[in-house]
């Protein structure tokens, strides 16, 4: 590999050339570096990028640490970047909001010391949707992500900064955070892997929250082994976090990776697939054709509570998000605002006026679907919706299936603002992956083909709860039988 390329490397391909001497973390982060500086102007991956000294003062370190035979960890120097509503101590932390303008993080996120204490270098803070509600990015105080197939396009979101910055090379993996998609769909969007795992698999202590009884942090990397290598890294329990599963599952996702899909039984959900786009459909019936060739059994299968998983997802979703944002009155959190001339109502109100228009939104659904007179109509009958779609798809998994599989969006990416007028069919867009975090289950977004104007189409797998291990395998050896992908155009 000479220095231009080396930053193409997968995880793997890193952790391989750093500790063989083919190059050092210093290198790698320096071309990283530069990638940075130049590719930023294009794609606004990044909010926040760190001290590049004191960066590769680390980098150094880490080589130090590799000549004598230390210990370096498992990502031994790797560039990685996270979503800015996870939190790095001493660093700023927006959550892609004016709200949160010069918040600086007091703490480490658990998912952020375990990386820093596997050797991974966190490289920048990544843009993001206004508290990750959204699919585009273009809910960003900030400025809308785009899309590296192509700068007229949405890069999908609310983890946009993250897919991106994993497709242009801007790190060699990125953390995002999936509460109805938003690892799997910039992943679908741009092209890269993007696993949500089993909830309470990864702590969400430090992750900003906007629906705390589904969300989980996640990787998103250009392949389904380097996402496995970073679950690792983050995944198990965490004191921190009560919501963490006590019987962690081994926690080298790596292994047994390779293991193929031999007797697996994989069902297609008809409701994620009969609306879908033709292309992304036929992309799909392809995916079930590879993992057939490659010892599976694929049928069709039905799932009836998918129809109504969007409202009860966005009913719910806003429920909670109007209950955790209520901290933002500008008195613990928030940016300077003089006192003086206000009462304390209109203090606060003045204050959460810089909230953007969806985050807005999402607030006053929540505080009415869960008020007294309402609750019954719809944040009850939400969770009605919710356990029964629960039900329907541990019935799927304990009857019949070990996968359940789609495309992950049911379109293709769309130009950056040809959908922001029009809320209600953004929600539709994800009709394919709330299910799994409604009902807790792990899914991941593997890259299948590029449609005929050059812009990314991913298929979604899905497996029971724990089985996160049973889906990497599935999931790479989607990646292995796929037909060649072309690459992200410069
Ligand atoms: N689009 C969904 C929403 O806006 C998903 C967001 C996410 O996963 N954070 O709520």
């Amino acid at each position: 590999m000479n220095h231009s390329s080396i930053i193409r490397a997968s995880a793997l391909e890193y952790v391989r050339g750093v500790t063989s001497g083919e190059f050092t973390a210093e290198e790698f982060l320096s071309e990283t570096l530069s990638r940075i500086e130049e590719a930023e102007a294009r794609y606004n991956a990044y909010l926040h990028v760190e001290d590049g000294q004191k960066l590769l003062a680390r980098a150094r370190e880490i080589d130090r640490g590799i000549k004598s035979g230390q210990k370096v960890g498992l990502l031994a120097g790797m560039p990685v970047s996270i979503k800015d509503n996870i939190c790095m101590r001493g660093s700023r932390t927006t959550c892609g909001s004016r709200m949160l303008e010069g918040f600086v993080a007091p703490y480490d996120a658990t998912a952020v010391s375990r990386l820093n204490a596997e050797g991974g270098i966190i490289v920048a803070k990544a843009n993001m949707d206004e508290f990750a509600m959204g699919l585009t990015t273009e809910f960003s105080a900030y400025g809308p992500s785009r899309n590296p197939w192509n700068t007229g396009y949405v890069p999908g979101g609310s983890s946009g900064g993250s897919a991106v910055a994993a497709a242009a090379f801007e790190c060699v993996a990125s953390l995002g955070s999936d509460t109805g998609g938003s690892v799997r769909n910039p992943a679908s969007f741009c092209s890269v892997v993007g696993y949500k795992p089993t909830y309470g698999l990864v702590s969400r202590h430090g992750l900003v929250s906007y629906a705390n009884s589904i969300e989980q942090i996640g990787p998103i990397a250009r392949t389904v082994s380097d996402a496995a290598l970073v679950l690792g890294v983050i995944a198990g329990r965490d004191e921190h976090d009560d919501t963490t599963a006590d019987a962690t599952p081994a926690t080298d996702y790596l292994e047994g990776i390779e293991g193929g899909v031999e007797g697996m039984r994989v069902g297609i959900v008809d409701e994620m697939t009969e609306g879908a786009d033709p292309e992304v459909a036929r992309a799909a019936e392809r995916a079930a054709g590879n993992l057939e060739a490659a010892g599976a059994s694929c049928e069709r299968v039905s799932l009836d509570m998918v129809g109504y998983s969007v409202p009860s997802y966005y009913t719910i979703t806003a429920a909670e998000a109007a209950s955790n944002l209520a901290r933002y009155d500008n008195l613990r959190y928030g940016y300077d605002l003089p006192l003086d001339g206000y009462e304390f109502n209109s203090y606060v109100a003045e204050a959460r006026g810089r909230f953007g228009p969806e985050v807005t939104r999402r607030m006053i659904l929540g505080g009415y679907v869960s008020s007294a007179g309402h609750a019954g109509r719809y944040y009850l009958k939400a969770l009605k919706v919710r356990a029964k779609l629960t039900r329907e798809v541990a019935d799927a998994f304990a009857s019949s299936y070990d996968i359940l599989m789609a495309p992950t969006v049911p379109i293709l990416p769309f130009r950056i603002g040809e959908k922001t007028d029009d809320p209600v069919s953004l929600f539709m867009v994800d009709l394919n992956t709330v299910t799994a975090n409604l009902t807790r289950r792990p899914a991941v977004s593997v890259p299948y083909a590029v449609s005929a104007g050059g812009l990314p189409i991913g298929i979604q797998m899905m497996a029971d709860s724990m089985q996160d291990r049973t889906l990497l395998r599935a999931a790479r050896a989607l990646e292995m039988r796929r037909p060649p992908l072309p690459e992200v155009p410069d």
